[in-house]
């Protein structure tokens, strides 16, 4: 689709122009200045000079619980310190009643599948533009995702369209705030209650964003949070459960324990081992003295970054609900194909030579779409729900086309909380400037 006999006409006129660099930048000061600025990727000038260093991750706060830890006798979570610290911050950060640390998000989100009582067959309605173990957890289970489509720039599930793709088979919703994003928790809160659902939060990108003021998972009835390494509170793997409600809040610690009741000493379920260790809860407990810092910066940049790249043709930016705060795990635009001379993957290499931190897309394609999917192959080539007719999911029919094309026409950009705002402006005058280059007159 992409024109090289207009692109090329433009290199052209921008050339004979002759002017030099300064030429062209006052040329582009003045309002509907005809010359567009020269690309980096043509030898102009880059839009993005600020840097920033990156402070280091861990350092006095982690340092003094990792050494209270070295001084105890046992690293085991049940009635340890650091694990109790951990708790205590949590719970002063989000209000959560019931709190268990694991070993990952993943094991954090099999967790509350199991404590919700998702029996098999039961369908869980989630995102299939996700990492993949929001439904690990569910198909372990036995129970089957079912993806529902996507809000175009929010990234998270479209409500109306989770409520098409409920059956007598849905049991529970897991929302995902995808890129730290809150889903539309007013509208799934409203869905889980009037058809009797569970309803799980993934807030493994989302440490410190806030739904109306609200914190994070703290809306549904049980939220999961990822401590991996990528996340913005780690200790390189781990996760936390948490949940108020009377009957799954109880449930977690004995589903990431073996099902077993440490107080009175009886297996009282099935569950597998996710616990987490003493030296990774003093790393989290650390961690956590951080977030709010954390998380506001990257709120605040990444709105700057909205409000800059505002009405650009074709460039629809990274939607968040007035009144939610997103922590941008990533920022991601939208780019109307038809909108651009180029495609993506020219677009996304003039906006990197400019010195913007980006890449196209995000999962190569929908979760869904992975070979293990489509050939319902689960259980080592299995699948023991289809095999037995508890379900009749065919994931080659599956149909969500927003999903899709957020993967196609996304550009994600790198938000940290280390950036400036300087480097924000810079930004949004690299995707301006590469977007009226390749702009459709
Ligand atoms: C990272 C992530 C997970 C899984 O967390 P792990 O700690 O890697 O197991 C689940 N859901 C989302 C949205 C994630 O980003």
């Amino acid at each position: 689709m992409s024109s090289n006999q207009d692109i090329d006409r433009r290199d052209f006129l921008s050339a004979s122009a002759g002017m030099t660099v300064a030429g062209i930048l006052a040329a582009q000061g003045s309002a509907g200045a005809a010359t567009p600025e020269k690309l980096a990727i043509d030898g102009g000038e880059k839009a993005v000079t600020a840097t920033s260093t990156k402070a280091p991750r861990f350092g006095a706060p982690e340092r003094a619980q990792l050494d209270a830890a070295i001084q105890q006798d046992a690293l085991f979570y049940w009635g340890g310190p650091q694990t109790n610290i951990l708790k205590e911050r949590f719970q002063a950060l989000t209000g959560l009643e019931h709190v268990m640390t694991c070993s990952s998000g993943t094991a954090a989100l099999h967790i509350a599948v199991n404590a919700a009582g998702i029996q098999p067959g039961d369908e869980v309605i989630t995102s299939t533009v996700s990492d993949i173990g929001t439904v690990i957890g569910v198909i372990y289970q036995q129970g089957v995702p079912v993806f529902a489509d996507l809000g175009p720039s929010t990234l998270t599930l479209d409500p109306a369209d989770v409520e098409r793709h409920i059956t007598k088979k849905t049991k529970a919703i897991i929302a995902v705030h995808l890129a730290g994003n809150p889903s539309d928790m007013k509208a799934l809160r409203a869905i889980a209650d009037k058809h009797k659902l569970v309803l799980i939060e993934d807030c493994a990108q989302a440490w410190g964003a806030q739904y109306q003021g609200e914190p994070i998972g703290t809306i549904g009835d049980i939220g999961c949070w990822s401590l991996q390494n990528s996340k913005h509170i780690t200790c390189g793997d781990g996760g936390v459960v948490a949940s108020s409600h009377p009957v799954y809040g109880p449930k977690l610690q004995l589903c990431g324990d073996k099902g077993f009741n440490r107080t009175d000493r009886a297996w009282q379920g099935f569950a597998t081992n996710y616990r987490m260790s003493e030296t990774q809860a003093a790393v989290v407990a650390g961690q956590l003295t951080r977030l709010e810092e954390i998380a506001s910066t990257r709120a605040h940049l990444g709105d700057l970054l909205t409000k800059e790249i505002q009405g650009i043709p074709g460039i629809a930016p990274h939607e968040v609900t007035p009144g939610n705060r997103c922590v941008y795990w990533f920022y991601m635009f939208r780019m109307d194909p038809a909108a651009f001379s180029c495609n993506r993957a020219t677009f996304y290499k003039a906006l990197s030579a400019e010195g913007v931190a980006c890449s196209p897309g995000y999962i190569a394609v929908p979760l869904h779409r992975n070979e293990v999917f489509l050939n319902h192959a689960f259980f080592n080539g299995q699948w023991p729900v289809k095999d037995l007719g508890l379900t009749d999911m065919d994931y080659t029919k599956e149909e969500v086309p927003e999903a899709e094309a957020i993967l196609t026409s996304g550009m994600r950009v790198v938000i940290h909380e280390s950036n400036t705002e300087e480097q924000m402006r810079q930004t949004a005058h690299a995707i301006r400037k590469v977007a009226k280059h390749y702009a459709v007159s």
